[in-house]
């Protein structure tokens, strides 16, 4: 990222152009402030034209218009020095003022007749842009994720048996027999994973070279896993120099195939950053959501200070970028505002301001911001240090967040979500509804086939639920072998078929134990938000619909009805 391409840059220009644009109807502004200021010789007037004439000192420094952002700096010193102080300014002070900022008016308005200038439009409160994960089409991407290669040089009685499992996980598997049929298929589609027999290169003295020259030459990562009859040191040598990724012998543990894909296919699909941008000026809110984006994040902006809990809730962006100087309250405070909130506590919150004083900057860290950055930024480098900071937030995040067996949301932050998701559907209307799930008589089958049989059940419990849900569900586990998942914009019928449809898929998944194979069921009770409001009570209806499809035969889904 250290080269922003032409036509980023010729935006950034245009950008930086609307900017001189609008400078005469800024500089009228300061000069308005300045005379309410002369007039009601008042605190709060003097702190408003300090404001704005500290915003245009940061949005000068955005645009690259360093002898302005300088001078406006100069002039905000100046005025400062009396806030803190407890003077207010007399007349020969005003003087010195008013040279400085004619010095500021000759950059802002360098002609005498300066075209009329619109109004500038205020931003709306929340407006999101950049590719959303939670908007991408869930069939989509779940058809491109889970689109598979089979590669065989035979007539093959595993792929039956593998395409029959693997569907009950949502893959679908396209059998090829030559290299070429790989090459041309992988032009067309976004598959990047294949499942190779080893047979393939075993019976060929180039096959294997040439997977390995195919993996090499693609321009998208590809992997490949071999399955073979028998587990010998020679032929998984061979599988390595083709370029294999994983090794499983015959007869394959779905399970754990399902697990591999998984971690091979996401390596390199992690979902875009989300960042909220707030700030009181629309220009420079513009420019940095734009840098943002096209580095490939998510932006969402406010620009109003009051708003920003419930944007926070709206929009759940990932970091937080703040100016430091807003009408309402300053950026301090609000850092302070959204800390206090618990479902906010970690979220990190990086100022971007023209603030140089390092005393400034100190309090604005220990009000709980994670960094500072000062105007002018190099975009490249603004890049840079929020993709670090979301990277290892988003890390941190995973880890406290999720469970380690099966990496969704443990107990604690599965109830904040429903929390959070009941606030947001009252606010907004429309439903949502909580379907809990146990397994059924879970104890034998750890009895019966050893803990980590029953581990590696659960697991693929999970993978179904990620798999069959939308990405905008949310599923957590409850604790042992009990799940939560929040079905968003879904009343208790829908809820009630796609619970069902994942039930009846899962009761057919066949697990392994050494040689044996058994099957597991689970029982699911659902209540929705229309029935039930808060959090409690939503967790008691589902708990309760649960109760009774396990009394009255498991495996089966049950609604509440108050
Ligand atoms: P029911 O159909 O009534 O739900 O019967 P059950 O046996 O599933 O219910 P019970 O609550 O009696 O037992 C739950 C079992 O789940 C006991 C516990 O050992 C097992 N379990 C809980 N967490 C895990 C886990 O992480 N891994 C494994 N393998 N087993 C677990
Ligand atoms: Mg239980
Ligand atoms: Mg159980």
């Amino acid at each position: 990222m250290s080269n922003l391409s032409e036509s980023i840059k010729s935006k950034l220009a245009a950008m930086a152009e609307d900017y001189i644009r609008q400078l005469p109807a800024r500089f009228d502004e300061i000069s308005r402030y300045t005379e309410n200021a002369k007039d009601d010789q008042s605190w709060e007037s003097l702190e408003i034209l300090k404001n704005s004439i500290h915003k245009l000192a940061g949005s000068g420094a955005t645009f690259g218009f360093d002898e302005l952002s300088e001078k406006s700096k100069k002039l905000e010193e100046y005025l400062s020095s009396f806030l803190q102080d407890s003077i207010i300014p007399k007349s020969p002070d005003w003087n010195d003022f008013d040279c400085f900022l004619s010095e500021i008016e000759d950059i802002c308005k360098p002609e005498e007749n300066v075209e009329e200038l619109e109004e500038l439009e205020e931003l709306d409160e929340i407006s999101v842009s950049g590719t959303d994960d939670n908007r991408i089409d869930p069939q989509l991407d779940r058809y491109e994720r889970n689109m598979l290669i089979y590669l065989s040089d035979k007539e093959d009685s595993i792929l039956s048996e593998i395409s029959d499992q693997m569907a009950i996980f949502g893959f679908h598997i396209d059998a090829l027999s030559s290299i070429a049929e790989v090459k041309e298929y992988l032009g067309q589609d976004k598959c990047r994973l294949i499942i190779v027999n080893s047979s393939f290169i075993e019976n060929s003295d180039t096959a294997g070279s040439e997977l390995m020259q195919l993996k090499k030459s693609c321009s998208v990562s590809l992997s490949f896993i071999f399955i073979a009859e028998r587990n010998d040191f020679t032929l998984r040598l061979k599988t390595v120099k083709a370029g294999g990724d994983a090794f499983f012998v015959i007869p394959l543990d779905t399970g754990m195939l399902v697990d591999k894909i998984d971690k091979l296919t996401s390596r390199s699909s992690h979902p875009p950053y989300h960042v909220l941008l707030i700030d009181d000026d629309p220009e420079q809110i513009a420019y940095y959501a734009f840098v943002l984006q096209q580095a490939g994040m998510i932006t969402s902006v406010a620009s109003n200070p009051k708003r920003v809990i419930e944007v926070l809730v709206e929009s759940k962006p990932e970091l937080i970028l703040l100016d430091m100087y807003m009408p309402v309250c300053s950026g301090i405070e609000l850092a302070a505002i959204i800390r206090q909130h618990e479902a906010f506590m970690t979220i990190p919150i990086i100022f971007l301001s023209a603030e140089k004083s390092e005393d400034k900057q100190l309090e604005a860290l220990k009000s709980g911001a994670d960094d500072f950055l000062t105007k002018p930024i190099r975009p490249e480098t603004l890049i840079i240090r929020i993709n670090a900071k979301a990277a290892r937030s988003r890390n941190l995040r995973f880890l406290m967040e999720r469970d380690s067996l099966t990496g969704l949301l443990n107990h604690a932050h599965l109830k904040e979500r429903i929390s959070i998701e009941l606030i947001r559907v009252k606010r907004s209307g429309g439903n949502l509804s909580y379907a809990m799930i146990d397994a059924d008589h879970f104890k034998n089958v750890n009895d019966s086939y050893g803990h980590l049989a029953g581990d590696l059940v659960l697991k693929s419990l999970s993978r179904m639920l990620q798999d069959r849900l939308r990405r905008t569900d949310i599923i957590g586990r409850y604790g042992g072998e009990e799940f939560g998942v929040i079905l968003i914009n879904t009343d208790s019928e829908n809820a009630y078929n796609v619970m069902e449809e994942v039930r009846k898929n899962f009761a057919l998944v066949k697990h392994k134990s050494d040689e044996t194979e058994f099957y597991v069921t689970f029982s699911c009770g659902i209540a929705s938000f229309s029935e039930c409001e808060s959090p409690s009570e939503l967790n008691d209806a589902a708990d309760k619909a649960m109760y009774i499809a396990k009394t009255s035969g498991r495996n089966k889904t049950v609604v509440y009805k108050p």
